[in-house]
C-alpha cells in the first residue's frame, strides 16, 4: 500500500503500548478491505492524559483505540462519551470526538463465539478484579444474569464495581472457595495471569461441573486458570476473543465495515508464536 496524504491514521494510545497486538489485527484488516489507511502504536507516558488527549482532537485521526492507563481520561477528554471509560474514539464530520466503550459487548461476543450456552448456563456470576476491564465486562453482564460478584485485592474498589451494577455485590478476596464453588461464570480481569502459569493457586477443585470460566489475559494465551479449568472439563474461553471482538466494534464504528474475527485470529496467534 501506498502512504500518501490522503491515507487516513489510526492509532492505539497508551502505556506501555510497544507490544499491542492492535496493528497486527486493524492493519489486517485494513488490506482485507482494501482501504487507504494505517493504524501505528503511540505511546503516551504521562499520570494526567487528558491535555494531550485534547490536543490530540485538533488533528482530526480517522479513529483511536485507548488502553491502559487512560481510557479514563480519554472518557473525559471526548466531547461525548457512552462510557465513564473509553477504548475508543471516533471524529465525526464536524471534527468533535465521540467516546465509546467496546471492551464488555467485545467479551459478551467472546463468550457467545467460545460458550454459546453461556446465556441460559448463567445465574450467578463472579468477576475478578475491578479495575477497567471488570467495570466494563461488569456493566456488559449485567442485564443477562441474577448476580454478579466482584472480588479483589483492594476491597474499597470490588464494592465500588458492585455498587456500579444493580445486581452487584463484594466477596472478600480471602473467600475466593466459596465464590468459586458459587458461580456459573468466573471471568478473570485481574493482570495477575499475566505473572506466569503457576503464579496464583486458584480454588479451582471448588468449581462446579458445567461452569464457564474465562480469562481475558491473552499472554500466556492459556493461562494457569485456563489450564487447570481445562484439565477438569470445564469449558474455557481466552482472552484473545475479547481483544478481536472489541476490534471489529471498534473497525465497525469507524469504518461502517463488520471484520472477520476468524482472520484476526489467525494473524493475532501467529503474532504471538501460537499454532492455530
Ligand atoms: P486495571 O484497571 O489496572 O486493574 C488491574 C486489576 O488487577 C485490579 O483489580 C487490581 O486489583 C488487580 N491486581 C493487580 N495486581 C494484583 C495482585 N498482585 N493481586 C491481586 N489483584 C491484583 O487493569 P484493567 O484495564 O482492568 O486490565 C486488567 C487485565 O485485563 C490486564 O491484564 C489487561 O491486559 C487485561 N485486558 C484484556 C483485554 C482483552 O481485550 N482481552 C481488555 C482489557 C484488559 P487492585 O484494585 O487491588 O489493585
Amino acid at each position: 500500500m501506498t502512504i500518501s496524504a490522503a491515507t487516513q491514521v489510526l492509532a492505539v494510545i497508551g502505556d506501555p503500548v510497544a507490544h499491542s497486538l492492535s496493528p497486527v489485527m486493524h492493519n489486517g484488516w485494513i488490506a482485507d478491505h482494501g482501504l487507504d489507511a494505517v493504524y501505528v502504536a503511540l505511546p503516551l507516558k504521562t499520570a494526567d492524559a487528558e491535555p494531550a488527549l485534547k490536543a490530540l482532537k485538533a488533528l482530526h485521526l480517522h479513529g483511536l483505540n485507548i488502553t491502559v492507563p487512560h481510557k479514563a481520561a480519554a472518557a473525559r477528554a471526548a466531547d461525548r462519551s457512552q462510557a465513564d471509560v473509553a477504548n475508543v474514539w471516533r471524529w465525526e464530520l464536524d471534527g468533535s470526538v465521540s467516546a465509546f466503550n467496546t471492551d464488555g459487548d467485545g467479551f459478551l461476543d467472546s463468550l457467545d463465539e467460545s460458550a454459546p450456552a453461556w446465556r441460559t448456563r448463567t445465574s450467578r456470576a463472579l468477576v475478578l478484579g475491578a479495575g477497567g476491564a471488570a467495570l466494563a465486562i461488569g456493566a456488559a453482564l449485567s442485564p443477562f444474569v441474577d448476580t454478579i460478584h466482584f472480588a479483589n485485592r483492594t476491597v474499597a474498589r470490588a464494592e465500588v464495581a458492585s455498587a456500579s451494577v444493580p445486581n452487584g455485590r463484594s466477596l472478600r478476596w480471602d473467600d475466593l472457595e466459596r465464590g468459586f464453588g458459587a458461580a456459573d461464570l468466573i471471568v478473570q480481569a485481574t493482570t495477575l495471569s499475566m505473572s506466569g502459569d503457576d503464579a496464583v493457586e486458584w480454588p479451582v477443585a471448588n468449581i462446579r461441573a458445567g461452569a464457564i470460566v474465562a480469562d481475558i489475559v491473552y499472554q500466556p494465551l492459556e493461562t494457569g486458570l485456563l489450564r487447570a479449568a481445562r484439565e477438569r472439563g470445564l469449558t474455557t474461553v481466552d482472552g484473545l476473543g475479547m481483544l478481536i471482538y472489541q476490534g471489529v466494534r471498534s473497525f465497525e464504528l469507524w469504518f461502517g465495515i463488520k471484520p472477520d474475527a476468524a482472520k484476526a485470529r489467525a494473524r493475532l496467534l501467529a503474532a504471538l508464536g501460537e499454532t492455530p
